[in-house]
């Protein structure tokens, strides 16, 4: 696409450009200025304003021809901008994913520009490539008029009185704006006391996004949110999935999706704030601002919110809801430490450490399930050989594993009675009768929160509300240390609420 200068702009395919008239590349364009939205001309186009409000998208993921956008450019209603700007010579901004890092940038010989040193962000590839010369459509006409929803929540289950709390605080802050820590204990029902927020906002013809890292999570989540709202149209957004939806007003998304987005969301709910890779990339965190309204209400869930979010909720700089007692009401089970020696060593020598080896024997005597974290796919490989020669049953799980899914099934209706995994299962799976180990818990992958998380895989239903958390370690952590004294000062806050 190249654009055309007649005194005014005008967005024109190369092809059609006349011999006397010159054509520029998008990003070679002098500054211009949009034209003012004016409702007298041509209609708007209902559903370019539906497919485009609140998105910055490229002119490959619009199914309109130029002259269409063209005309809604002249009324007003669409924006051009650039998607990369240059700040220097070695200074480049991607204004789709915010990358700012020279090394996520290259150069290539466009088809489009004919240029041979057209650069383009590496960063955000995935979603299909930007290049300098692409512009980003927004819609700046008046956005699409989501439908007030009544009584869109079916679900009829009970609340806690501590989630009762919680739920009520949520639902009386839609609409006021602001940021909101949700800080609720592993399987305190965190899920079921966003439910009346979301209602109230749908009420309000808000627009509602759930980002979550962890595609698994998004997954487990869709059919809970369809079966509590079933009249609504959910969207969810996962890399691999082909999304239709994508203008439904309640989305569930992974928090990458989120970059497709600009000024979206009334509602913005991000799950496991403190999990990988949210935590880690900062680029992320401007996908979220990015993507949420100005005057948008941002909520923060998490088990384990980094200090940082902590400091802030306690000097009052952002709401907090405490939800420190698991819906049935037991405390979270501590972890106990035991050390295991070189254990490293040991499995360099085709051996297990004598504590694990009792643990596991009296695990499948009991007939309980347990997860046992290891910190890599190396160590996992090496030990899971060695654990079935005691049970062959045994499965080791890991993130690339190709038969990751049929194992977690497995899992799940019981025939694997011990997974070995690393810290992929460590959010998100509920399974009774479940009891955990860590092998190697002073390894730097286990940080406090991982930690935490994983701890708190035991104990989850009410049948069976505690359970074992074995921490094998070769000389303790303070990040061990830490999570034991978190999970104990959770318990206490939780006692003085019964
Ligand atoms: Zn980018
Ligand atoms: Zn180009």
């Amino acid at each position: 696409m190249l654009c055309e200068r007649k005194g005014q702009i005008e967005f024109a395919p190369d092809s059609s450009v006349p011999h006397d008239e010159q054509a520029v590349a998008f990003h070679q364009l002098p500054p211009f200025t949009t034209p003012p939205y004016c409702p007298q001309t041509t209609a708007i186009h209902a559903e370019l304003q539906r497919v485009l409000s609140g998105k910055q998208l490229l002119l490959s993921e619009l199914p309109y021809s130029l002259q269409t956008l063209h005309e809604q450019y002249q009324r007003g209603c669409i924006a051009f901008e650039q998607s990369i700007r240059q700040h220097g010579p070695r200074h480049f901004q991607c204004l789709r994913c915010g990358n700012e890092q020279f090394l996520l940038f290259a150069k290539l010989t466009c088809f489009q520009c004919k240029e041979h040193d057209c650069v383009y962000c590496r960063k955000c590839l995935m979603m299909g490539r930007v290049a300098q010369c692409m512009p980003l459509l927004r819609w700046i006409g008046p956005p699409f008029p989501y439908p007030s929803i009544k009584q869109a929540l079916q679900w009829q289950g009970k609340l806690t009185p501590a989630q009762q709390k919680a739920s009520d605080h949520l639902r009386s802050l839609v609409s006021t704006g602001g940021e909101l820590l949700l800080w609720a204990v592993c399987g305190a029902g965190k899920t079921e006391v966003l439910f009346s927020g979301i209602a109230r906002a749908l009420e309000l013809q808000q627009r509602i996004c759930l980002a979550s890292p962890r595609k698994d999570v998004i997954l487990e989540l869709l059919p809970r949110f369809q079966a509590a709202f079933p009249t609504v149209t959910i969207a969810g957004l996962y890399g691999g999935c082909k999304a239709q939806e994508e203008n439904a007003q309640l989305i569930l998304a992974t928090t990458h999706q989120l970059f497709r987005f600009k000024e979206a969301f009334d509602l913005l709910i991000i799950d496991e704030v403190d999990a990988f890779p949210y935590s880690y990339d900062e680029t992320l965190e401007k996908a979220v601002y990015k993507a949420k309204k100005q005057a948008a209400l941002l909520v923060y869930l998490s088990a384990t919110p980094s200090r940082a979010l902590q400091r802030k909720a306690e000097q009052k700089k952002m709401n907090a809801i405490y939800i420190p007692l698991r819906y049935h009401g037991h405390p979270l089970p501590l972890p106990r430490f035991q050390w295991c020696g070189h254990w490293k060593r040991l499995l360099y020598k085709k051996k297990l450490p004598k504590p694990l080896q009792h643990w596991l024997i009296k695990q499948l005597e009991s007939g309980r399930q347990a997860f046992l974290f290891v910190p890599s796919v190396t160590v996992l490989q090496e030990i899971v050989p060695l654990l079935k020669s005691i049970d062959s049953t045994i499965e080791g799980v890991f993130a690339e594993d190709p038969h990751r899914h049929e194992k977690v099934m497995a899992f799940r209706n019981g025939a694997i009675k011990v997974i070995v995994t690393t810290t992929i299962l460590e959010r998100g799976v509920t399974i009774p009768f479940t009891d955990v180990a860590v092998l190697g818990a002073e390894e730097k992958i286990f940080c406090e929160s991982a930690l935490v998380q994983i701890a708190g895989r035991a104990g989850r239903s009410s049948e069976d509300p505690s359970g074992d958390v074995c921490f094998f370690h070769y000389g303790k952590s303070n990040a061990m240390q830490s999570a034991q004294y978190h999970l104990i000062k959770m318990n206490q806050r939780g006692r003085h609420l019964t």
